[in-house]
């Protein structure tokens, strides 16, 4: 069956279609209806079955690859690589249940999972779901205030946390942090389960704390079974980055996750049972949980668990090749990372690259960010091989929009993600009248018609309300799933992220979306990164502000340089889409304000254009980014 065909029967004979996926995983006692979508804009899938995703992910691999490599754990950070078969991960992982169940954890309890990039983060994870505890893992390094209302949110009977974590040779303690937060938190957590590894001072609360390493020794060896639970049961809980706002706490079930990430493995990421994967992502993102953890082991493949900067070997010493390193060694078949890392190399001589043999790597797949034409291309040359964009979000859990290479080869465009996957009936929508855009080439708001498919949120978690009131109202009259980004789509059906819908600024009455000035501004050779917000203005009701970070930061480096630079700039954006796009100011920094995920906080940009309050700044990823942008508009 071609892809055509494929996609349409996922929409059509929707039953027949995810039925068919469903053979993919295990299940303890087969479901009895597909898709339930009686109660829109809810979804429940397999109902009636029981499933578990320790088990698929697991159990089931140990008869017939036990001895082979499942988890791969890489510290550039502390100097260790060490690998895991499945048979010793299952072990593991049962004792860390034994842990948990002694402990106190029941089925539907929240287990919060605040760790750096350890392979005990994972045994945690498998461990919740293996005894069907709902686990929510929060970034290691979000600082107090993050954690604390995280920690608030999914009231946790226990938390998982470790003595520090490490970026760059340098400790972060994780102890002092997650102090703090639990004092912050209304919400009091009985149980606080610590893993040494020996980096920072760890004081411990008595009563509450208690040490990893002497539990594992009396638990080893535990015999835990896998707890069987229904498809829609929840399986974890997840925050979305908080790019625009007060992060939202993703649902995630059972069963139609794991169908999912089984069907996404072979028709999207191209891997096979046996072979190795390595997503160079954290364990506290979305990329992390579907496609470090259970992605890859579900499918029967090596993951690789990396701790540490793209730039660093395993001594600590500067390699900006240690990716590729792995890629050879291990022999990665699909490797996923993110554009923002792939500019972190692109500082670096491509010559590194080619030193290793990438010849087991199939595709390099990247997402959570627009793929800028430049970096695309870059990438794909020094890699040789495909590169492979695609969209999703924290709240869908697999990609929306990419290329099924596994289906059906097709070409990659380059500033496309790509075309609909199985089972998202993707539209594009009119964002004044809700009209669904049918000629190419028109843009419009990227939504999505329900049913939802497997894998994607269930609701928002505790808060039906706010799940229904955020993502399906939207449109008037229309009950459909919004993304908030803005899209077009192609003659041939490709489609093309345009901004989110939030980023659109409005200039003398003029609707300009933010990311078409920056992919203008980033046309010019001098440019490394920009970020463009809408700042209200007396006369225009906005202006366009540009921040742009100079791959030469010495062309700015005086007065006159800088001004020259400004009014090229300018120059490019008026005659690439017009006078009325062009920015009031570029002002030149040396660091954008970005999650820790790599995503450009536009609204704290704002905020400090306009002298509002900025908000949480704790998810910031360098301060200093902040500090420069501030000075610029203290000093008018
Ligand atoms: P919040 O929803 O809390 O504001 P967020 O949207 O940044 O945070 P994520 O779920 O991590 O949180 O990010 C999803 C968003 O990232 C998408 O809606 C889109 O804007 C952007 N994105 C992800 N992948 C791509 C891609 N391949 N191309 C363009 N944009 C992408
Ligand atoms: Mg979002």
């Amino acid at each position: 069956m071609g892809y055509a065909e494929l996609h349409h029967q996922s929409l059509v004979d929707r039953d027949t279609y995810w039925a068919e996926q469903a053979r993919r995983i295990d299940w303890h006692t087969p479901f009895t209806r597909v898709c339930n979508h009686d109660n829109p804009p809810f979804t429940r899938w397999f109902e009636g079955g029981t499933t578990n995703l320790c088990h698929n992910a697991v159990d089931r691999h140990v008869a017939t690859r036990g001895e082979q490599n499942a988890l791969v754990w890489v510290s550039t950070e502390v100097g260790i690589e060490k690998a895991y078969s499945f048979r010793e991960l299952q072990a593991e992982v049962m004792t860390m249940a034994a842990i948990l169940q002694a402990q106190g954890v029941q089925q539907g309890d929240r287990v919060l999972i605040y760790m750096p990039m350890i392979p005990e983060a994972v045994f945690a994870m498998l461990a919740c779901t293996r005894i069907g505890a709902i686990h929510s893992v929060v970034f290691g390094g979000f600082a107090s205030v993050s954690l604390a209302q995280r920690i608030e949110d999914a009231q946790p009977t226990l938390v998982v946390s470790a003595d520090a974590g490490s970026r760059s040779g340098k400790v972060v303690a994780y102890k002092p942090l997650l102090d703090e937060a639990l004092r912050l938190s209304a919400h009091k957590v009985p149980k606080v389960l610590l893993v040494d590894r020996g980096l920072a001072p760890m004081p411990r609360t008595e009563g509450r704390d208690v040490d990893y390493a002497p539990l594992r020794e009396q638990h080893q060896g535990a015999q835990v079974p896998v707890v069987w639970l229904e498809s829609t049961a929840i399986s974890y809980t997840i925050y979305t980055s908080g790019t625009t706002g007060r992060p939202k706490g993703v649902q995630r079930d059972t069963g139609g996750y794991a169908v999912a990430l089984a069907a996404s493995m072979e028709q999207i990421f191209l891997g096979k049972p046996g072979e190795t994967y390595f997503s160079t992502s954290d364990i506290g993102w979305v990329v992390g949980h579907s496609y470090i953890v259970y992605g890859p082991l579900i499918h029967g493949m090596a993951t690789i668990l990396y701790e540490g900067l793209p730039t660093r070997g395993l001594n600590g010493e500067p390699d900006p090749a240690i990716w590729w390193r792995l890629v050879e060694k291990y022999k990665v078949t699909a490797m996923f990372s993110a554009p923002t890392a792939v500019r972190v190399l692109k500082k670096q001589d491509p010559a590194a690259l080619k030193q290793h043999d990438l010849s087991s790597l199939r595709a390099l797949f990247l997402a959570g960010e627009p793929l800028d034409e430049p970096t695309g291309r870059w990438i794909a040359d020094a890699l040789g091989v495909p590169i492979i964009d695609n969209y999703w979000q924290t709240e869908s859990g697999w990609p929306i929009l990419t290329i099924a290479n596994g289906v059906e080869r097709k070409e990659s465009r380059f500033g496309s993600p790509g075309i609909p996957m199985p089972g998202y009936d993707v539209k594009l929508l009119d964002e004044q009248t809700g009209e669904a855009l049918t000629q190419p080439n028109q843009k419009g708001v990227l939504v999505i018609e329900g049913p939802l498919p497997p894998g994607f949120m269930q609701t928002v978690w505790r808060d039906d309300a706010r799940f229904v009131n955020t993502y399906w109202k939207s449109v008037p009259g229309k009950m459909v799933y919004s993304t908030f980004d803005w899209g077009i789509r192609d003659a041939d059906g490709y489609y093309f992220i345009l901004g989110r819908t939030d980023d659109v600024i409005n200039v003398a009455g003029h609707r300009l979306g933010t990311r078409e000035i920056e992919e203008s501004l980033s046309s010019h050779a001098a440019v490394a990164e920009v970020a463009v917000v809408g700042v209200a203005d007396t006369l225009k009701g906005q202006v366009a502000m540009a921040f742009v970070v100079l791959k030469d930061p010495g062309l700015a480096a005086t007065p006159a340089g800088a001004l020259a630079l400004e009014g090229e700039l300018m120059k490019v954006v008026d005659t690439q889409l017009g006078a009325v796009a062009r920015p009031a100011r570029v002002r030149f920094v040396t660091a954008l304000p970005k999650t820790r995920s790599g995503k450009t906080l536009r609204r704290v940009i704002q905020a400090l254009c306009e002298g509002r309050d900025a908000g949480d700044l704790s998810t910031v990823e360098d301060p200093g980014a902040v500090q420069q942008i501030r000075e610029l508009f203290s000093a008018g």
